[in-house]
């Protein structure tokens, strides 16, 4: 039985309360509770414009939509990532272009951007790989170069900073994931933050139907006009709710989750086998400690599954960030293509690494646990 799970939602009396009161009225979506969440992530991470949405991947397919994108369209996405980087692009018809990772944090490598770029090139995501923030100066200096758009994929990356700047607010916009492992929930839901007043209002719009007005500012209830094509991506009453206390209990994740790393690392030092994923090596770059990610060496990596089944066996909980670099899951390999030698960093990721658990729901005695765990698994196939 898994005694130290890989994540669980840290929800109580306070979240349950708080969509209890959203069910008792009459308001269940397009209400305060929703905007409420907006301004307090805002705060939260320092951000001129926040704007809710259904999902981190309608989130980033949304701005992509919202800037035109389509067919004959090229958008450079870290091979090293969750498919939903690549599939928010290729949603419009774009293409996705990979970029490998580097491979001592598994972001991607900012020196191989460059050579992907052509005149096809409309924009650049990014992702923050476990929490572990890119070197954001040297990118937005490429993407100025060339006039491109920068996204940021910041679903890990809640907390997260460069230079003591958010996450986010570095390029041009930055999405959070609300999914029940990452470092908030909702339940399902997302977050765009962004500097860009017009494109900020461009969103609201098209992620409900592109309809002139929302609900509340209607003259005459059921009226109104639709000026643009858009989605129904909007996040519910409902998921705000439980978003506007998750908010407050975020900072307090942060501390233990940093606590947790720290620990875990410790425990794992001088060991054969792995190593530890670095977390960012300048000072002006501070993570959030989404977990702590450990490298087999490439002669183990044959044994992963087993390593893993017999961390479970001792009740310790894992998980593999991503499973396959984007370009070789088999969507995307049968429609591109698949060149193993262009994604060599990410393939090493993916099949090496396994993911750690240092979430709130554990505390230091877990780590200790995990650790002395490991050891023993690895020291049993090796
Ligand atoms: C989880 C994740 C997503 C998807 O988020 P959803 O809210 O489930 O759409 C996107 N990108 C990255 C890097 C993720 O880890």
């Amino acid at each position: 039985m898994i005694k130290i799970p890989f994540g669980k939602p840290m929800i109580n009396h306070l979240e349950k309360d708080a969509v209890m009161k959203v069910m008792d009225g009459s308001i269940l979506v397009h209400g305060p509770i929703s905007t409420q969440f907006e301004n307090k992530f805002a705060s939260f991470t320092g951000a001129p414009n926040a704007v809710s949405v259904s999902s981190c991947t309608a989130g980033m397919h949304l701005i992509y939509f919202a800037l035109g994108y389509g067919p004959g369209d090229e958008v450079i996405v870290p091979a090293q990532t969750h498919v939903a980087t690549a599939h928010a692009v290729e949603l419009t018809g774009a293409k996705p272009v990979f970029v490998d990772c580097e491979e001592n944090t598994g972001n991607i490598n900012i020196d191989a951007i460059e050579a992907a770029i052509n005149e096809k090139t409309k924009a650049i995501a990014i992702v923050h790989y476990l929490g572990v923030p890119v070197d954001m100066p040297q990118v937005v200096q490429i993407a100025r170069k060339y006039n491109i758009f920068l996204l940021e994929d910041c679903a890990l990356a809640p907390g997260a900073k460069v230079n003591g700047i958010h996450v986010g607010l570095h390029g041009d916009a930055g999405v959070f994931s609300f999914y029940p492992v990452k470092h908030l929930t909702t339940a399902e839901g997302g977050m765009i933050i962004l500097r860009d007043n017009e494109l900020s209002q461009k969103l609201k719009l098209l992620k409900a139907f592109g309809v002139d007005r929302s609900y509340g500012e209607r003259k005459i209830p059921g009226v109104y006009d639709t000026i643009d094509l858009g989605f129904n991506y909007r996040m519910s009453e409902i998921h705000a709710a439980i978003g506007n206390i998750q908010i407050d209990k975020l900072p307090g994740f942060l501390i233990k989750r940093k606590n947790n790393f720290n620990t875990l690392k410790n425990n794992l030092e001088n060991f054969d086998g792995f190593r530890v994923l670095p977390q960012p090596s300048g000072k002006h770059l501070d993570s959030c400690h989404y977990c702590l990610g450990v490298l087999l060496e490439k002669n183990i990596i044959s044994k992963r599954s087993q390593i893993i089944n017999l961390l479970a066996e001792q009740g310790v909980g894992s998980s593999v960030y991503y499973p396959q670099p984007v370009p070789r899951m088999k969507y995307y390999k049968d429609k591109y293509g698949y060149n193993e030698e262009k994604y060599k960093n990410a393939s090493y990721m993916s099949d090496g690494m396994i993911a750690l658990p240092v979430g709130p729901h554990l505390d230091i005695k877990d780590m200790e646990t995990i650790a002395e765990a490991l050891k023993t698994c690895i020291n049993k196939v090796v």
